[in-house]
């Protein structure tokens, strides 16, 4: 079977101090966390940034300083910035991590509901943000919450604003959205065109479960303190323990850990735009 790729994310934009010590917030604290995740196995970090108060932004100026730093604590892992709605509902806000240039970024297809929000990428939205990705040849990853942003995601293929193969991230069991079910898990890779890559986010404690199924099954997974808070046991979790986690897992069942230049090919990164953001943020 392929090599595994471990995506940790790190952060979100909903878990707070108060909700466990162990949620790095600053740039400071995520770059050193990402160091520890990349130690442990993680080849891909999905980067959330937060303003100084603790709360979801998605100022450029923090993700520049957080990305500065994670280059000189980890400069070979996949950075990822999220493009997510909880932390700004304008347009251009939600595009600035794209125009970055992280080697990859997330990208939600369509909408759902999600605890005290409806998580809103109107069909406008997705033509705006598709165009974006396009225009800066950024790999995104397509956050799945429902089945039928898959069908959305194919779509943008259809109008060339996306390039196949597209890789999808399923995130299932966030309240509101998909519920966190091997069967769901299985009906969502067995939908994907050929030639695409997938990983699975299990929010809770459906984190560590799905994980393990899509081992097995060979897709990919992403775990971290943004999609759970605890280890299996119901201690409480640090990111580089879920990593060391996930990665214990599947070498137990004889499936090695891709590095990140594994995890460029398997994925089809463009070599070339591995510094890219390096240019964008001095
Ligand atoms: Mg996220």
């Amino acid at each position: 079977m392929e090599k595994l790729i471990i995506t940790a994310a790190l952060t979100g934009n909903v878990p707070t101090r108060e909700m466990t010590p162990h949620v790095p917030l600053t740039p400071a604290e995520i770059a050193a966390d990402v160091r520890r995740c990349a130690e442990a196995g993680a080849s891909i970090v999905h980067i959330h940034a937060r303003d100084t108060g603790g709360r979801p932004t998605l100022d450029p100026a923090v993700f520049k300083a957080t990305v500065r730093l994670i280059k000189r604590e980890a400069p070979d892992v996949i950075i990822q910035l999220s493009t997510g709605a909880r932390a700004g509902r304008d347009w251009e806000a939600r595009a600035n991590p794209v125009r970055l240039l992280p080697e990859m970024a997330s990208f939600t297809t369509g909408s759902n509901n999600l605890p005290g929000i409806v998580y809103e990428n109107a069909p406008d939205f997705l033509l705006f943000l598709a165009g974006v990705f396009k225009e800066t040849g950024v790999k995104p990853e397509i956050e799945v919450f429902e089945a039928g942003m898959i069908n959305n995601a194919l779509f943008l293929v259809k109008k060339n604003l996306l390039t196949p193969p597209l890789h999808f991230d399923f995130v299932l069991g966030a309240p509101g959205a998909m519920p966190a079910t091997v069967r769901n898990l299985v009906f969502l890779a067995d939908t994907l065109p050929p030639g695409a890559t997938w990983t699975v986010a299990g929010i809770g404690p459906a984190e560590i479960p799905l994980a393990t199924a899509a081992i097995a099954m060979g897709g990919h997974v992403r775990v971290g303190i943004e999609d759970n808070l605890r280890l299996p046991d119901g201690a409480m979790a640090t990111n580089a323990r879920l990593v060391q986690t996930a990665a214990r897992i599947a070498r137990t069942m004889g499936r090695a850990i891709a590095s990140p230049a594994e995890a460029r090919q398997m994925l089809s990164l463009d070599p070339q735009h591995k510094d890219r953001i390096l240019t964008q943020i001095d």
